[in-house]
């Protein structure tokens, strides 16, 4: 399918789902927007590479989507979007009487409230072109619950009910608002910690992923992230015109247990 002639911004791209969304993106021939809120020369080569690689245009735009003004100000600087992805996330693990208020603050304002800001900047633009895609990237802990993941889970099933919100407010248009629900993927994040799991439990690589990481991913397999992409690119197709205010789990049956 091609996305020629659109634009996609994409929150939280300089790595992981994020980054490997904007590939799928541009693969399917959108221009692409990534975001994060460093501005390294790292960041606008990702950017170089896409445009290179994929021939569309693509740049990077520093804007910190724990700030409003600067989730506004991104969809402004870009001067355009008709498909805007709602990645960026940070997450903190601790039991909910020792969680730290300032990072329940972060994780609601990163994870959740940035998805309103651009949200509420993005449809104008959608409006005004006649098409557009919200898709949210929410997580298998937008549909469930684990321990001491209190702002994360929260936060998720926010995002949740803000995705099928604005799909009402929209049902009329020919703007949708989605959600997908991505299990454990494997990105460099995770696979980091590989490492140090197989020293602590003394196991090997295979072990870790799947007697500890994919404990409740019954495939055993980690998703990728151009399951991810290919799963936001399905999202702006013709097919998935009417599927709006709603759920698309990537997780390995996770929330079919
Ligand atoms: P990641 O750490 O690789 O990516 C997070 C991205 O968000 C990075 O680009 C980071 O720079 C950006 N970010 C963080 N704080 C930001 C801020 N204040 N402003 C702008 N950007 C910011 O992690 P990931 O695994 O790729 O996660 C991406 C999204 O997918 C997150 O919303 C996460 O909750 C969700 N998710 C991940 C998994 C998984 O297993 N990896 C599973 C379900 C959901």
């Amino acid at each position: 399918m091609t996305l020629s002639g659109k634009t996609a911004i994409i929150t939280g791209s300089n790595s992981g789902i994020g980054l490997g969304i904007a590939w799928e993106m541009a693969r399917a021939g959108a221009d692409v927007v990534l975001n994060s809120f460093t501005d390294n020369p790292e960041d606008h080569a990702l950017a170089s590479e896409i445009a290179e690689k994929t021939g569309v245009s693509a740049r990077y735009i520093k804007a910190d989507m724990s700030k409003g003004d600067e989730c506004r100000d991104l969809i402004k600087q870009a001067g355009g979007c008709d498909i805007l992805i709602n990645n960026a996330g940070i997450q903190h693990v601790a039991a909910i009487d020792e969680f730290p208020t300032e990072k329940w603050d972060a994780i609601i304002a990163i994870n959740l409230s940035s998805a309103f800001h651009t949200t509420a900047a993005a449809l104008p633009h959608m409006r005004k072109r006649g098409w557009g895609r919200v898709i949210n990237i929410a997580s298998a802990h937008g549909l469930t619950a684990s321990p001491f993941k209190s702002a994360y889970i929260a936060a998720k099933h926010g995002v949740v009910g803000l995705s099928k919100t604005v799909a009402l407010e929209t049902a009329r248009e020919p703007i949708t608002c989605n959600a997908i629900c991505p299990g454990y993927v494997l990105t460099p994040l995770v696979e980091s910690q590989i490492p140090d799991t197989m020293q602590e439990y003394d196991m090997s690589r295979e072990d870790v992923i799947k007697n500890v990481m994919l404990t409740r991913q019954p495939s055993k397999e980690f998703a990728t992230v151009e399951q991810l992409g290919g799963t936001a690119v399905f999202l702006c197709s013709d097919a998935a015109a009417q599927i709006t205010g709603t759920t698309i789990s990537v997780d390995g049956g996770w929330t079919a247990l």
